[in-house]
């Protein structure tokens, strides 16, 4: 029977090309899948494969569309395809487009970056914010001579042996891997302390002062869901680095560029030793870098002692897309407009999960948010880890289902980008809001 008026679904259909296409892709890839979130583990149900993006929004195999939150897991701050970013892109396919050899590009990126991140004097890139903060751990074992890295748990560093940790059981804070095939020889010279905790790093100084080359933090966290430093943390961190003659590593991967130009340190006024960057400093493109003051950076080879190498580093399409997307960046008014439309997007939101009777605590800072199900307050790994996940999961399908494409975990933030309109931003709020009652019924 053919109802005439019954009122349209919108936007989603099937998905059934993306389903296919994970069965197919199973048999070949582990998992179906380049990188574990993306198989929907956590959500449940099949990962869509992505067909193609423009702007803010994202159409699958099948045709759906969608708005867009996870924006590659927040390099692409423009929105996807973004016209200078295609242009730049372009140009460098035109003539060539990786020669093992230096190129006028990187040099021009490393002046932005070191003229817009106040940790940074001289930088080296890598392929991966996975290698930025590896190389950069390296580097300060090298400058200090000594051994030991404190990180926090719920910190997410790439996936190298000696970052794959979690807090070992009772008092003792040495690491035990969070991953098979860690050696917990490799792991034991990594000390784990919660996150926003002044306290447990102050004693894990005056344990092991002596023997720590660094502490390595992100200051904004963002791979637990966004959790914001408690204000004097990271001052806090920068005075007991330097009291102990240790390195305080920034991991900006995801807060370079995305929080303003100056990153998460210019937002809060503390100068890291050693700051990390990835995602947006390659607007897309595998990018990652690592930068110091000279005397730091000087340690690497060829000036110095540390060695630390890549193949496809610096090569010309990633900086190109990389110095385009940090160019226009630089406009006047950028940041400005993703905190109007961030923030739109965060009151839309503890305004439906409030009407809904729904406990929802969010976090933002700038276009970073966190929308976690349970009342909060999250201010660590531990507190992070008490929200719904099963109530998560139901409002990933939800939003879905209306169009809206999430990041597939309650533990990551979602991005707002430069793309995103007002009215997706309302859609989007209208989406929740229905979302959010059927999950409070
Ligand atoms: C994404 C991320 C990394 C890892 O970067 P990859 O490019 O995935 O290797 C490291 N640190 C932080 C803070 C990140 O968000």
């Amino acid at each position: 029977m053919v109802r005439k008026n019954a009122v349209q679904k919108p936007v989603v259909r099937t998905r059934a090309q993306s389903s296919s296409a994970f069965e197919t892709a199973q048999a070949v890839l582990a998992g179906g899948v380049s990188s574990p979130v993306r198989a929907f583990q956590a959500v449940g149900g099949t990962p869509l494969f992505i067909a193609k993006a423009k702007g803010a929004v994202i159409t699958d195999l099948d045709g759906n569309a969608y708005i867009d939150y996870v924006g590659a897991w927040g390099p692409l701050i423009l929105g996807h395809a973004e016209e200078r970013a295609q242009a730049a892109a372009s140009k460098v396919l035109d003539k060539g487009w990786s020669f093992g050899a230096p190129t006028e590009q990187e040099t021009r990126l490393a002046v932005r970056i070191a003229a817009d991140v106040p940790g940074i004097d001289m930088v080296r890139f890598v392929n991966s914010g996975t290698e930025a903060t590896m190389s950069a751990v390296r580097l300060a074992r090298g400058f200090t001579g000594r051994d030991l890295i404190v990180k926090c748990e719920g910190c997410y560093h790439g996936h190298s042996d000696g970052l794959l940790v979690e807090a070992g059981s009772g008092l003792a804070t040495f690491g035990v891997p969070s991953s098979a095939g860690v050696p917990a020889g490799l792991t034991a010279l990594t000390l784990v302390v919660p996150y926003n905790d002044l306290d447990a790093a102050s004693q894990v100084f005056a344990e092991q002062g002596q023997r720590i080359a660094a502490f390595l933090v992100e200051p904004i966290a963002g791979n637990m869901g966004c959790v914001p430093p408690a204000g004097g943390y990271l001052a806090g961190l920068s005075r007991l680095c330097n009291e102990h003659g240790a390195l305080l590593i920034f991991d900006e991967v995801m807060s370079g560029y995305r929080v303003g130009l100056r990153g998460a340190q210019g937002l809060y006024g503390i100068e890291p030793d050693i700051t990390c960057l990835g995602k947006i400093i390659g607007g897309g493109l595998p990018v990652g870098a690592y930068g110091a003051r000279a005397a730091v950076m000087e340690q690497l080879s060829p000036l110095g002692p540390v060695y630390q190498a890549g193949t496809l580093s610096g090569n010309p399409l990633a900086m190109a897309v990389g110095l385009a997307t940090v160019e226009a960046l630089h406009e006047p008014g950028v940041y400005e407009r993703l905190e109007a439309l961030s923030a739109r997007l965060s009151a839309g939101l503890a305004e439906a999960a409030g009407a809904a009777g729904l406990p929802l605590f969010e976090t933002r800072v700038g276009s970073m948010l966190g929308v976690f199900f349970q009342p909060g307050p999250v201010i660590d790994y531990a507190s992070a880890k008490r929200s719904d996940t099963h109530a998560y999961a139901r409002f990933f399908h939800a939003m879905l289902d209306q169009g809206i494409y999430l990041p597939p975990s309650q533990f990551e933030t979602l991005f707002v980008s430069l793309a995103h309109t007002e009215e997706q931003i309302d859609q989007t709020i209208a989406a929740a809001a229905k979302a959010f009652a059927a999950i409070a019924a």
